[in-house]
């Protein structure tokens, strides 16, 4: 492509590329028959997660050796220096062939670490890293929470202290998704404790294979384990993997976690479209409570497309979509909500006997894996303050 292609071009060419590299979706078959996993996180073992890892990083090479990917970026990092919502046309075209779905750790690799470190990576970092992130030859997960501290992010505990030309790092992450199968660990780091806590912390790219690093996997309710606990044990890092100034981590952390928010909008959508297939075929009446609760979440899935467009927009105008973000991650986790609601509803008793029967205990998934939204990248109590404070300009929370 030379230029900037018309939307509508750029989205019949990505429509013929993919017809010669991949094969269309089948269309949704007879309701009773296909997958009926509505799952919201992956359940998975390590052995299935590497392999499920391997063949998306396989596509996500395709896509980026031949063209497809990585449209934003400039060209010396394979990119073609189109605006951002090209990625949106593309994946609106991808969404209609059969694929690897793209689990937790490829948007943070290619939509969240590599961003940052364009932003604040110094000339060899970038040189160095960013083309095998975009490619996905390694992947990164974010090292952000600790025990004590997850909304509360700059309380971090895990120290950094200098050491000749590195640092050595101690301390314990927790809930790191990927872990397992990250390359590297983009740790937020206590560098000076005597210093206000947002101004004491540094952000540094951690190799996940160093001496020190050890990952354990924690038991999510619904048996997978997708995310994992990380130890830090005197883990030397070489100040060439610092990203950012000593001491700015926290800006650094800022401009990582705005874009975990840009990412989030478009969640739970399916599985609401999939309660409302369930609402039409169910083989008894629905009550009229049902009729209510079916409707309103109809008109959820409208509400919560049209903000993303909104999103869409505002990149479109070279705006930053911070607010409709934050509205959109919100709405998304309420939309997952009312689709458990919907459902433990229509189905009753037969949604925890576990029968075989189609469409029915699968739905577990669904229920016991979205409250994990209203937590991660920020709560909904987060995000509501961020609204109070940013977009309607209510007196700032007091710092503790
Ligand atoms: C599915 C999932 C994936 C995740 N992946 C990662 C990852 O890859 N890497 C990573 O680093 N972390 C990850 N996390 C962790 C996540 O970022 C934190 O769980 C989250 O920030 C909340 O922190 P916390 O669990 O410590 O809860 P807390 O901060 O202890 O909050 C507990 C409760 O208090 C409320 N609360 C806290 N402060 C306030 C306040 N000021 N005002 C109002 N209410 C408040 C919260 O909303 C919440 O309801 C993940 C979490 C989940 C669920």
């Amino acid at each position: 492509m030379s230029g900037i292609p018309e939307p509508e071009e750029f989205r019949a060419a990505a429509r013929r590329w993919l017809t010669g590299v991949a094969r269309p979706r089948a269309a949704d078959g007879e309701w009773g028959s296909g997958s009926d996993s509505v799952a919201v996180f992956d359940n998975w073992t390590e052995e299935q997660e590497r392999e499920h890892t391997a063949r998306v990083q396989e596509w996500e090479r395709t896509r980026y050796d031949q063209g497809w990917s990585a449209f934003n970026w400039q060209q010396e990092y394979g990119g073609q220096g189109l605006p951002a919502y090209y990625e949106q046309l593309y994946r609106a075209e991808e969404a209609a062939f059969d694929v690897p779905h793209r689990p937790e750790i490829f948007p943070v690799t290619q939509a969240l670490v590599a961003p940052a470190i364009g932003l604040w990576g110094t000339e060899e970092q970038k040189n160095r890293r960013l083309v095998p992130l975009l490619r996905t030859d390694e992947l990164a997960c974010q090292l952000f929470s600790e025990t004590e501290a997850g909304s509360d992010l700059a309380a971090v505990r895990t120290r950094a202290v200098r050491d000749g030309d590195g640092w050595v790092l101690t301390g314990h992450k927790v809930w790191t998704s990927g872990a397992r199968v990250a390359t590297w660990g983009v740790a937020v780091c206590r560098t000076d404790p005597d210093v206000r806590k947002h101004a004491g912390i540094t952000v540094f790219l951690v190799r996940m294979d160093a001496p020190g690093v050890t990952v354990r996997p924690i038991r999510q309710m619904t048996g997978g384990t997708s995310f994992n606990e990380v130890y830090l044990d005197g883990v030397r890092v070489p100040d060439t993997d610092r990203l950012g100034p000593v001491g700015e981590g926290w800006r650094v952390t800022l401009s990582v976690l705005a874009a975990e928010r840009l990412d989030s909008g478009g969640l739970g959508l399916d599985n609401a479209d999939r309660a409302l297939d369930l609402a039409a075929n169910l083989p008894r009446p629905l009550t009229g409570a049902e009729h209510q609760r079916a409707a309103d979440l109809h008109i959820r899935t409208l509400v919560q497309r049209l903000m993303g467009l909104r999103v869409t927009a505002a990149l479109v105008a070279g705006r930053e979509p911070g607010a409709e973000a934050s509205v959109g991650k919100l709405y998304a986790t309420e939309t997952m909500r009312r689709t458990s609601d919907l459902v433990s509803e229509l189905l009753g008793p037969s949604l925890v006997a576990d029968t075989g029967e189609w469409g029915t205990y699968a739905w577990t998934e669904h229920l016991l894996g979205a409250p994990g939204y209203s937590i991660a990248g920020g709560t909904d109590e987060i995000q509501r303050t961020i609204l109070a404070e940013r977009v309607l300009g209510l007196p700032k929370e007091p710092v503790r």
